[in-house]
């Protein structure tokens, strides 16, 4: 979707629109339509990108540390997608 950052040239205020056939950007503070177009890289950002960063950033986290604690992770990950968690395992000694 097309989704761009305007600045206002009457206030100052910066803002996203997302164009939709033929509307009209205004300012989304003063409602001006003196408004100068940004180039931003944020234009591709979506749930769906930020959420598989958020699981390479969580793997790169994972791989980083010991094997034990990679091991917690993937627990962790199996624990999220199953509906009723096993408790863990209780120990008497
Ligand atoms: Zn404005």
């Amino acid at each position: 979707m097309p989704i761009y950052e305007y600045e206002c040239g009457q206030c100052g205020e910066r803002f996203e629109l997302l164009l939709l056939n033929n509307t009209v950007p205004r300012c989304s503070s003063c409602q001006s339509q003196d408004l100068k177009q940004l180039l931003s890289g944020f234009a591709v950002s979506s749930e769906a990108s930020r959420q598989s960063n958020l699981k390479a950033a969580r793997r790169a986290y994972a791989s980083s540390r010991n094997v034990r604690d990679q091991k917690v992770a993937e627990a962790e990950e199996i624990r999220e997608h199953s509906p009723a968690p096993l408790p863990p395992p209780k120990k008497k000694s």
